[in-house]
């Protein structure tokens, strides 16, 4: 472990007594595709343990390094590790010993609403979604209110209320009452010093007819995925396969479906999101084929990050285990990037186990792959008359 302790101990000895606080932390903004914040330094095929994606240009305290990560200080009592390529030094930025939110405003537009709130500097942020009853819940660091008013005007459709606390002193939490039961995704983001959460409403139509949905074929061109067990076929064939019965399925109900790849293309995994946030889709459903050391594992599961997109996953489960797949369960907080993204519920979908004989054997079958989507469909639908009826 690199220490930027030892580096700056001859710094801080000379120049202690004019600025304490400065001379041991080096301030920096975040930069580059998708900035993320972890937790720890744990590691596993999935990456460390994600706090939530960053906005660029975040105001940046590093305190400490390690090989790939800097150890970041987001509140007195809060550190955070983020990894070095997201980081750009800025040796301008004069770091204050405090920072203080402002007046905010709550407000729609015809698609959207949005609440605004102005900092004296882009600070860092996490977001939390509720349920029972349905909530954002969004902590900025380093902040301490000097907010005297909350406008709030009848535009904004989804948000039901809007308050904050003051949950430690330099931690100011923003919270949002939505309306509906069902979270629809929301983001977060900087326009200059003002921090905006744009929160979708929930669709004035859910029918499938006037639904656009997002489906991505896992893995492609060079990133083949798992293999078969006996057949040796690759799994980056069959998640297409499979989102293209999907595809055809929902087009039949007149969804507009938007399709990640429909060929063999290679595709990184933040080219995707950044597709598929463009696109703006009502939800979004990943298509992957399981695999497991243990070859006698095998069965269908589906997947979530945050607890408010939780529903959509187990109505689709509880349709495909009609198919006779073993229950390999429904998995949340699960850390997967297509599941890392708050714009849109998402459900990633394990079909079933290539590395298992009998689950292989049903991939292999065309028939299957058209099943699967008629069930995937109405595990949808089945979830979509649910929202309703709140
Ligand atoms: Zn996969």
């Amino acid at each position: 472990m690199l220490r930027f302790v030892c580096l700056f101990s001859l710094f801080s000895s000379l120049f202690a007594s004019a600025q304490p606080v400065q001379n041991k932390v080096i301030a920096g903004r975040t930069t580059g595709d998708w900035p993320y914040l972890e937790y720890g330094l744990g590691e596993d095929r999935l990456g460390g343990a994600k706090i939530g994606y960053l906005d660029s240009n975040i105001l940046i305290r590093v305190v400490d390094s390690t090989l790939g990560n800097y150890k970041v200080q987001l509140s007195r009592n809060h550190f955070a590790y983020l990894q070095k390529t997201s980081f750009k030094r800025d040796s301008v930025v004069p770091l204050r010993p405090y920072y203080l939110t402002n007046s905010w405003i709550a407000i729609g537009d015809e698609k959207y609403d949005y609440i605004t709130i102005t900092l004296d500097e882009k600070l860092p942020y996490r977001s939390l979604q509720q349920i029972n009853p349905s909530r954002i819940a969004v902590d900025i660091f380093g902040a301490t209110s000097n907010t005297n008013w909350i406008t709030q005007r009848s535009s904004a459709k989804e948000i039901r209320n809007v308050y904050h606390e003051q949950i430690e002193d330099d931690v100011f939490r923003v919270i949002i009452e939505l309306k509906h039961e069902q979270h629809w995704g929301y983001s977060i983001y900087y326009k200059e010093n003002k921090l905006v959460i744009k929160i979708k409403r929930q669709p004035a139509d859910l029918d499938l007819e006037k639904i656009k949905v997002a489906v991505d074929a896992g893995h492609g061109g060079n990133n083949s995925g798992a293999t078969g067990k006996t057949t040796r076929i690759a799994e980056k064939d069959y998640t297409l396969l499979i989102a293209q019965a999907l595809q055809q399925e929902l087009v039949d109900e007149k969804a507009t479906v938007y399709m990640t790849r429909e060929k063999d293309t290679s595709l990184g995994m933040n080219e995707r999101l950044n597709m598929v946030k463009a696109e703006d889709p009502d939800f979004l459903i990943s298509i992957h084929l399981n695999s497991s050391v243990r070859d006698s594992v095998k069965g269908v599961s589906t997947y979530y990050r945050y607890i408010g997109f939780r529903p959509l996953t187990q109505f689709i489960l509880n349709r495909m285990l009609e198919l006779e797949l073993f229950e390999f369960g429904n998995i949340g907080s699960f850390n997967f990037t297509l599941n890392g993204s708050t714009d849109y519920p998402n459900c990633l979908v394990e079909v079933a186990f290539l590395s298992n004989s009998e689950d292989e054997q049903k991939i292999l079958d065309p028939r299957f792959h058209k099943d699967v989507a008629k069930k995937i469909v109405a595990g949808i639908k089945d979830w979509l008359k649910y929202c309703k009826k709140e």
